[in-house]
């Protein structure tokens, strides 16, 4: 005994179209709601808004600056031009000083295209003085050379000052070990050593042990050791420059390049990649 097989539905059933009468042409098939909803191209971008994030720099920077806003620190984002008499006159720089007559873009007589994060120290100085001062200052800078994989002519500078009474060395190297235990932990090696800044006397420079090897590298030129940031007693100078009596308050200052330690934190080759806004690169920063 046989049974009848039940027929399957037609396509026009299936989507709740009529199916069409003998001698008529099928219309074209259209995907239902559900087909097409479980549609995927792998080669499409991502549906939905993106969800974008700080560039690498930025983010850096506000890190840095939560580390010393827990100081009492107040955060200065700094323009980009600067007088001339600040970012080198009253710091101490020579009118022959190879940073100004070589690397530094002049846009006007007077005027330049600020080329380091402490010309901003003059300004705090004038707002704060006669008082105490503490501010971190953070800025873009510029200087006229060629960009290379260890340099670019446009960078970020990270420069803090304090000024108060009864400051020392010890002070600095605290301020030094906040930003080394704050970006590489609290037991990675540091080291202090005399350094040259024309607005520092005494000045240091700040090494750390080379984050990329044990034992040398083209990093840190077989060291094993590499300079991450500088600072030192503000000259006498710059504070009576900046309204202060002479020997009334002290003064510290330390700064450091925000590229410079991407560059050591994350392991980049090339440093130039943080300026061609290349989202598949920047996205890999957390
Ligand atoms: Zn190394």
């Amino acid at each position: 005994m046989t049974t009848a097989r039940p027929r399957p539905p037609c396509a026009g059933a299936a989507s709740g179209r009529p199916a069409p009468a003998p001698g008529q042409q099928t219309p074209a098939l259209r995907p239902t709601p559900e087909v097409a909803a479980a549609r995927c191209d792998p080669g499409l971008p991502p549906a939905g808004p993106r969800i974008g994030r700080p560039h690498p720099v930025s983010a850096l920077a506000d890190r840095v600056s939560d580390l010393y806003v827990r100081l009492g620190f107040d955060v200065v984002r700094l323009p980009l031009l600067e007088h001339e008499e600040d970012n080198f006159d009253l710091l101490g720089y020579p009118p022959d000083h190879p940073t100004r007559t070589r690397l530094t873009f002049f846009p006007a007589p007077g005027i330049v295209l600020r080329s380091h994060a402490s010309s901003g120290i003059l300004g705090v100085l004038r707002r704060a003085a006669p008082g105490p001062a503490r501010a971190l200052l953070v800025a873009t800078c510029f200087r006229n050379e060629l960009a290379s994989p260890y340099s670019t002519p446009q960078f970020t500078q990270i420069d803090g000052v304090v000024v108060q009474p009864d400051l020392g060395l010890p002070d600095l190297v605290g301020l030094f070990d906040t930003l080394v235990a704050g970006l590489f932990g609290p037991e990675h090696p540091r080291w202090l050593r005399r350094g040259r800044q024309p607005y520092n006397a005494p000045g240091f420079a700040l090494d750390i042990a080379c984050p990329r090897c044990a034992d040398g590298c083209d990093e840190c030129s077989g060291r094993g050791r590499v300079e991450i940031a500088a600072g030192g007693v503000l000259r006498d100078e710059v504070l009576t420059a900046g309204g202060y009596r002479a020997g009334h308050l002290m003064g510290l200052s330390f700064g450091c390049s925000l590229e410079r330690l991407l560059r050591l934190r994350h392991g980049i080759d090339d440093i130039r990649e943080l300026l061609v806004n290349d989202t598949r690169v920047l996205e890999q920063f957390d």
